[in-house]
């Protein structure tokens, strides 16, 4: 067992090794913020994100779960422990580049990995990153999920930007839903009643979702938008389609609210004399951080002067595909401060190369290797978490 001194030094060593590496996390940080890429095209991220880890020692995969931008990087120090996953994310969005800004959860989760080896070539323990493509759209974690990737990981952590320092904010359930809606075409004027608008069907069906908002949980959210209303005022639309995301606390209750939907835009089809095909995606698990891990978190927040905000309440949280990896092994998903602004803005995107947001990325890489090292060398503390999560599992499944 490890004394309070001898631990106190140990993550005072892993701090001056990030340190060390700062200058070279803050240009790996600002090159990815330069050079956006979107979902399952980040090859210059994955090259960036990967060259250092090689230069370390870590051997490094790429193309794991079928998905080439996709990388899982590994180094033990000693044989035996436990494997601490240490998640990147570095797509980008459209238009407005790294406005929630993956070029620190990238670097952060790499610049923790190659402190750690540096400060403690002896590791009781086994560290991976793990490169996650796609987390904006496409879920590259839920692919890397159903292909087992995660399965042998005691447990694994993600650091993301925000407006503040929080631990404990967890994310809802959400899947996306296209609605395609068949019609049939006529000349809108001269021959109306031959026609069937999809259009009306695609309406309607935005007024029966609105309808039905009333009969459910206030923490369920569904929002859409038209991404085809038809071609010309003259024509009949003989096809439209509507992409939605519906969002419920858990992937059980989202079932429920699915069906509803679903029925109120078939019957709203068929009342025009139509019909709509329903093509879903991805679901995104709810996310739910492991209490245990979280304050071992927060303890190493603790060493370097900072205090957790609380956790955002009344529901105003998002979904993320770190979720389903919370479904197979314990996680966190902590949030730190990089400036007063709100994620999706050119704000934000302002903040992600900024010296406050590089500064967040200093303190990220930190926190999260004080605590892949607190799981690797405090095996109770450990234990603890696993047990949290398998208690977690069994309730989730009654
Ligand atoms: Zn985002
Ligand atoms: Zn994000």
């Amino acid at each position: 067992m490890m004394k309070d001194e001898e631990r106190l030094e140990a993550k005072t060593r892993i701090q001056k090794a990030v340190d060390a590496r700062n200058d070279e996390l803050r240009g790996l940080a600002l090159r990815i913020h330069a050079n956006p890429e979107l979902a399952f095209q980040e090859h210059q991220a994955v090259r960036w994100l990967t060259e250092p880890l090689k230069e370390a020692g870590f051997t490094v995969e790429t193309g794991i779960a079928g998905l080439a931008t996709a990388f899982k990087a590994s180094w033990s120090g000693k044989a035996g422990g436990p494997a601490i996953a240490l998640v990147a994310e570095y797509d980008a969005l459209p238009e407005i580049g790294h406005a929630c800004g993956h070029n620190l959860i990238g670097t952060a989760a790499v610049g923790a990995a190659l402190a750690l080896k540096d400060a403690f070539p002896d590791l009781p323990g086994t560290i991976e990153v793990y490169g996650s493509p796609a987390e904006e759209e496409g879920g590259g974690k839920i692919i890397m999920c159903e292909q087992g990737v995660f399965d042998q990981v005691a447990a694994a952590m993600l650091c993301h930007p925000r407006e503040a320092d929080m631990v404990m904010r967890g994310g809802i359930a959400c899947v996306d839903a296209k609605f395609k809606f068949y019609g049939k075409a006529s000349h809108a004027s001269s021959s109306p009643e031959a026609g069937i608008s999809a259009l009306d069907a695609l309406v309607n069906s935005y007024v029966a979702i609105n309808g039905l908002r009333q009969f459910f949980k206030p923490d369920v959210k569904i929002h859409g938008v038209v991404s085809n209303g038809g071609i010309a005022p003259n024509i009949v639309p003989d096809y439209c389609e509507a992409n939605f995301y519906i969002r419920a606390a858990t992937v059980k209750d989202l079932e429920g609210v699915k069906q509803k939907v679903y029925t109120a835009v078939e019957h709203c089809s068929l009342a025009v004399g139509g019909r709509c095909e329903i093509v879903e995606g991805m679901t995104y698990a709810e996310r739910m951080d492991n209490k245990r891990m979280a304050d071992l978190f927060k303890d190493n927040l603790g060493l370097m002067g900072i205090q957790v905000a609380a956790p955002t309440e009344n529901g105003a949280v998002g979904s993320s595909d770190m979720g389903n990896v919370g479904q197979v092994t314990p996680i966190i998903h902590p949030y730190f401060n990089i400036g007063e602004v709100k994620p999706h803005t050119p704000e934000f995107q302002a903040a992600a190369g900024s010296e406050a947001g590089l500064a967040g990325l200093n303190r990220a890489a930190k926190a999260m290797a004080m605590t892949a090292f607190d799981l690797c060398a405090d095996p109770d503390a450990l234990r603890q978490v696993r047990e949290e999560f398998e208690q977690w599992k069994t309730r989730q499944s009654i």
